[in-house]
């Protein structure tokens, strides 16, 4: 096997195992923990502030950001409703691994949670390969993104748990075909769990924060 692809595959095995140590960690504590990974500008930050506002307080939530191109600190999350915001310093990384992770945890009193949102940094690359030890890891799309990011990003689509289909209230202006979207979808992901919605309007956001909470109530 040649060296450098050795050397990936053993970062990767380690992080793995850093990954299950912090499900475990979180598992303990019944935290839910959500991966949300996105290309930039896909509208993670919105959905964050958006799912906060919805859940007026039904759930316990810690966010913790690692995108380094969000506006999105501490003090906004809390105004959003989080009852606590990290800011993990990736060193100008562009995906978050286990370790990392890990330190954001450290700093966190897990029996005080009931959700933790990790907004990983935006990218549709490597955050694929970097588990972190959440229960679902989560893909946001949006519609002005294009039709074609299942063919293009097959990688990122065939890892995920969860699909949000982002900004929908635009559809009627863009040419976003969304059978030839499901179609690559499907084949990549087949029968992934997809919540179509609009930040912007408010449509299809009940459904997401619907799940949230049951998956957090049942964590
Ligand atoms: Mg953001
Ligand atoms: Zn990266």
């Amino acid at each position: 096997m040649p060296r450098q692809i050795k050397i990936v595959e053993n970062i990767l095995s380690a992080n793995d195992r850093l990954a299950e140590e912090n499900r475990a960690r979180l598992d303990a504590a019944g935290v839910f923990a959500i991966n949300l990974m996105a290309s930039p500008g896909a509208g993670k930050t919105s959905l964050i502030e958006q799912t906060l506002a919805r859940l007026d307080g039904r759930l316990r939530v810690a966010v913790v950001e690692g995108d380094i191109a969000t506006s999105l600190d501490a003090d906004r999350a809390a105004a959003a409703g989080a009852q606590a915001a990290i800011q993990i310093n990736t060193g100008g990384e562009c995906h978050l691994d286990a370790v990392m992770l890990r330190s954001a945890l450290e700093q966190l009193d897990l029996s005080q949670f009931d959700l933790l949102i990790v907004e990983n940094v935006g990218n549709l690359v490597c955050p694929a390969s970097f588990k972190l030890g959440a229960h679902a890891s989560v893909l946001v799309a949006s519609t002005p993104e294009g039709d074609d990011k299942p063919y293009k990003y097959p990688g990122m689509y065939r890892g995920v748990d969860v699909l949000v289909i982002n900004k929908i209230d635009l559809l009627p202006y863009l040419n976003f075909r969304m059978d030839y979207f499901r179609r690559g979808v499907e084949a990549l992901n087949p029968g992934v769990l997809t919540f179509p919605l609009s930040c912007r309007t408010g449509e299809g956001l009940s459904a997401w924060v619907d799940w949230l909470i049951h998956q957090a109530r049942a964590t």
